[in-house]
């Protein structure tokens, strides 16, 4: 397969092509540090770069220019490639035409931008075990905090049941596709119907899901998504809000300054409606050229990333039952469907110290801590029955492969073994 890059404007006799190697997921080459026999086991932070888009990366920059206002050749390019990334978008998500895109850094910039733009007034429901970026960014007596749900049906009625409960005027449902804890897939398509049974909008957070997961949002029926360039496969810094217009175009600017004003006078501003009222300031277009590539590609290989995903999740969470005093945090049941995220404790080890000795000692990255999720994952650790204050995450992508995985069962058996 192979797909231009850049949609170049008539008037270039430039071959600006990107070679075909977009294959099938495991050919899907990524930018590793996989020479130094480097096992990146957390892929839930920040996902390696794909090579397709670190290609598409390299052909943009020389074209490197200000968007939307330079009349210039460079200009033009840039213009079509961040306007052309939008529909890239749209098509990934499944958004509905009159959906708006606008580009933030990420998902949680993306978040805070919504959060500014509700309506006076706007009631938001939101489960504690969210993701901080989810959790934080909305204040005032109308924000209601549900407590962390048992199964996927409670989820469903507390939600139901808080919705009821909110006073007149705009709702908003706080969703998340998949738990960067647990990774635990979320019943989003039943808490999307209950929220609009109840009058209310929903904003899914598809930091986590995004990248192991087809997201579509008319299949799933929600007004808002939020995803982050960095977690599916693309460089840091691009991510993006797609959702619903009327709010957006009747939110005061997200950020004021150049590319967001339409007339600005003496004593008076007038804004833009549309995507750009909240994107002042020059944007990245680079990075919207990377994310919207890595969705691109990501969507071309969905049957194999997810194949290749679930083989290795499998493997992982059935060597880890081998070790010994392991407890695997969990909101639901352990057969509920999830993404290749496991978070563990062992019983009498420090879960900083194994962190620190996989690495040291066995070239693997993982991660310890509460995970920008402190309610979540402290109350979870108490489900499991742990002592511990914190937890070791290990989470999988396509740079994972089998050897990692055996690689971090042997180790954690062996560290168990010295360290009875
Ligand atoms: N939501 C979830 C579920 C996440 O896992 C993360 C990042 O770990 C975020 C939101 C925030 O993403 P970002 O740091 O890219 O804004």
């Amino acid at each position: 397969m192979s797909s231009a890059v850049i949609d170049i404007p008539k008037q270039s006799d430039v071959d600006y092509r990107i070679p075909a190697v977009v294959g099938r997921s495991l050919r899907v080459p990524l930018v590793t540090g996989e020479h130094i026999g480097y096992a990146n086991l957390d892929h839930g932070a920040s996902a390696p770069c794909l090579e397709p888009v670190q290609s598409a990366v390299n052909e943009l920059l020389p074209w490197y220019a200000s968007v939307h206002r330079g009349a210039g050749f460079a200009s033009q390019v840039c213009t079509r490639v961040y306007e052309g990334a939008r529909d890239k978008l749209r098509t990934f998500v499944g958004a509905r035409r009159t959906d708006s895109v606008i580009f933030t850094r990420n998902t949680t910039d993306a978040l805070n931008l919504l959060g500014r733009a509700l309506p006076r007034g706007t009631s938001v429901v939101v489960f504690d075990t969210e993701h901080h970026a989810a959790l934080l960014p909305w204040s005032g007596p109308r924000v209601r905090r549900l407590p962390a749900p048992e199964t996927p049906a409670d989820a469903v009625a507390a939600l139901d049941a808080a919705l009821a409960e909110c006073p007149e005027g705009p709702r908003l449902a706080v969703i998340t596709g998949a738990s960067n804890v647990t990774g635990e897939v979320w019943p989003v398509a039943e808490l999307a119907k209950a929220a609009r049974r109840r009058g209310a909008r929903t904003v899914l957070d598809a930091a986590q899901l995004a990248p192991h997961r087809p997201v579509r949002i008319g299949e799933v029926d929600v007004d808002y998504v939020a995803i982050s360039g960095h977690k599916l496969y693309a460089p840091f810094g691009a991510g993006a809000l797609i959702g619903r217009a009327d709010w957006l175009n009747a939110a005061e600017p997200y950020l004021a300054g150049g590319g967001a004003t339409r007339l600005v006078q003496e004593r008076s501003v007038s804004w833009t409606t549309g995507p750009e009222r909240h994107e002042a300031g020059s944007p990245n277009t680079v990075g919207v050229h990377a994310l919207a590539k890595a969705c691109e590609t990501l969507a071309a290989n969905w049957a194999d990333v997810v194949e290749h995903e679930e083989t290795l999740l499998r493997r992982l969470r059935a060597g880890l039952r081998g070790v010994p005093g392991l407890r695997e945090l969990r909101l639901f049941d352990a057969d509920h469907d999830r993404v290749g995220v496991v978070s563990f404790t062992i019983d009498g080890q420090d879960p900083g110290l194994l962190a620190a000795a996989l690495s040291a000692e066995h070239g693997i990255g993982v991660r310890d801590g509460l995970f920008c999720a402190h309610v979540a994952t402290r109350r979870l650790l108490s489900r499991a029955g742990s002592d511990a204050d914190r937890a070791v995450r290990v989470s999988v992508g396509l740079g994972t492969t089998a050897e990692h995985i055996d690689r971090l069962v042997n180790a954690l058996r062996r560290l168990v073994a010295v360290d009875p």
